[in-house]
This record gives C-alpha cells, sequence and structure tokens, in this order.
C-alpha cells in the first residue's frame, strides 16, 4: 500500500511576514519533493473539530484564537509567531491532517501517512502560540489516537532540531503516550535538557552544533530506538523536521539527505513490529528549501 499524503493549498495561505522563515515557499519545496515520487496517494487534508483541539488546548486559548480570526487582525502572538487572515484555516488543516492520517490508518485504508502542511506544531503548548506553530499538530493527533480511537501506547518521536517543548508539555504524564526527541542544544527553545525534570514518559536526548550523521544515528540507535522498541508502540507518530539539514539557516546540525531515509526506515521497521506498520509523520521544521525538497523526498521514500 503506498504512502498516503495530506496536504491542502489552504495551508499556504498563512503568510508571516516578508522574510520570516516559516513561510509559503517551504510547502511548495516539500511538494516538489514528493512529485519525484511514482506511486504516491495523494488527498485533501480535512480541518480538526473543536473536540479534537479540546484535548491539547486550553478553551481561553482556542476563543482567542477564533476571536482574532473573526476580527481580521494581523498580529504576532509570540515575538516568531504571526497571525493574519488564512492562518486559522492553516492552522486547523495542519492539526487536522494528522489526526485524519491516525483515522486513516486505524481504519486501514493506508498503512502510513504524511502530513505535508505548515504551519508546524511541536512548540505550541496548551495555552499559547509558539516558534511559528500555532496549534500543537502531533499532540492533537495523539491524544485523538487514545481518546478518540482507544489506543493503549502511541509513540511520538521528534527528530526535528529544535526540542518539541509543546507537545512534551501536553503529553507529560500521559501513561498511554511515550514521547523521544533528538535536538541541538544549546539552541531555541533551549528546553529537553537530559538533566531537567522531566514525566516519565519523556525521553529526550541532545546533539552539540556541529553534530553529523555518525553522532545523529548513534544517537538513535543506543538511546531512543530501543525505548520505542521496549514500548511496543501501537501506532507511531512522527514529529518531522528537516532543520538538522547542514544547509539550515536556524540550526548548526550538519545531517544530509540520507539521513532522513535512514531515520524514516528505523521508524517503518518499528512501525512493522509493533503497529502493524501504522506511522504517521507530519512536517515541522526545516527552513532552506533545497535541503527542504531533498529530506521529505528522502523520508517519504522510506515509508512508501
Ligand atoms: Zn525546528
Amino acid at each position: 500500500m503506498s504512502l498516503l499524503v495530506l496536504t491542502h493549498n489552504d495551508c499556504l495561505g498563512h503568510r508571516p511576514p516578508e522574510g520570516h522563515p516559516e513561510r509559503p515557499e517551504r510547502l511548495e519545496a516539500a511538494w516538489r519533493g514528493l512529485n519525484q515520487i511514482d506511486e504516491l496517494a495523494v488527498k485533501d487534508a480535512r480541518p480538526v473539530t473543536r473536540a479534537e483541539l479540546d484535548r491539547a488546548h486550553g478553551p481561553n486559548y482556542l476563543e482567542r484564537i477564533e476571536n482574532l480570526e473573526s476580527a481580521g487582525q494581523r498580529i504576532a502572538l509570540d515575538p516568531d509567531t504571526h497571525f493574519g487572515p488564512g492562518s486559522l484555516r492553516a492552522a486547523r488543516l495542519a492539526a487536522g491532517a494528522a489526526c485524519q492520517g491516525v483515522d486513516s490508518v486505524l481504519a486501514g485504508t493506508a498503512t502510513r501517512a504524511f502530513a505535508v502542511v505548515r504551519p508546524p506544531g511541536h512548540h505550541a503548548e496548551a495555552a499559547r502560540a509558539m516558534g511559528f506553530c500555532i496549534f500543537s499538530n502531533l499532540a492533537v493527533a495523539a491524544l485523538h489516537a487514545v481518546s478518540g480511537h482507544g489506543l493503549k501506547r502511541v509513540a511520538l518521536v521528534d527528530f526535528d532540531v529544535h526540542h518539541g517543548n509543546g507537545s512534551e508539555a501536553i503529553l507529560a504524564g500521559n501513561g498511554q503516550v511515550l514521547f523521544l526527541s533528538s535536538h541541538q542544544s544549546p539552541l531555541y527553545p533551549g528546553t529537553g535538557q537530559i538533566d531537567a525534570p522531566h514525566a516519565a514518559n519523556v525521553r529526550n536526548a541532545i546533539l552539540p552544533p556541529g553534530s553529523g550523521s555518525n553522532e545523529f544515528r548513534d544517537l538513535w540507535l543506543e538511546h531512543l530506538l530501543p525505548e520505542l522498541d521496549r514500548f511496543q508502540p501501537e501506532l507511531i507518530l512522527a514529529s518531522a523536521g528537516f532543520d538538522a539539514h547542514w544547509r539550515d539557516p536556524l540550526a548548526q546540525l550538519q545531517l544530509k539527505d540520507d539521513d532522513y531515509y535512514w531515520i524514516g526506515e528505523r521508524l517503518a521497521e518499528l512501525a512493522d513490529s509493533h503497529a502493524n506498520g501504522r506511522l504517521v509523520a507530519s512536517l515541522e521544521g526545516g527552513y532552506d528549501l533545497q535541503a527542504l525538497e531533498a529530506s521529505t523526498l528522502a523520508f517519504a521514500e522510506a515509508l512508501n
């Protein structure tokens, strides 16, 4: 069964100010990567429902966002996260695509799904937007898998170069979800240190600036993949950020296109071992367009 890609043209409609790294052209670069694969099933993403958002985000935050949309306001929700006409529609589709991916792999209409969307999600916390993210797309999807579908063991792995502070904060203490993250440190947002207090269902692993393929692969092989294997997930979710690539302007890791094929293949193998193959990934970061195109292609090929 071929990889199901969930995406939507309206994800282009979220338009931060000129010069912002999280720009609509990122999505077009990811699409160019996917277009190089012959057999892909591509579907329009659906918007997230309010009930799905309510599992991860507070009502005051959701109402504030809805009011801003109704007022047609253009504002900065945090120093990095801009909101304007089209932003709520894009954010609803980004979170909805991840939930739709969960629905599809649990219904058996696809084995793996890749939500190729923006804005990204893993920095958004329960009550605030942060770091280009409005809704915590994969935390919403993890809670949808647990509360909406009744799964008992859902793993969320995050290989974006930044720590997924929002995913961690929303899922911390939830015994049905395991959160695993590798990230550069020091780097924004500064959380996810290995000696920082964290919940029992959280595993963080850090890479110093300058780390490359060997360090990344060793970290996953020695620390994170064995934890994922022991957890025996019924479903694997992946925060697929491609900003650890050597070309990326926002961080200092040195990964190559191949490393994204490698991590995709490792995750697909563990999904095959424990989860009937079920894996749902969602695009997070990746701010060099050429690297984003090639990395999206490499990762999707590993899942296909
Ligand atoms: Zn990132």
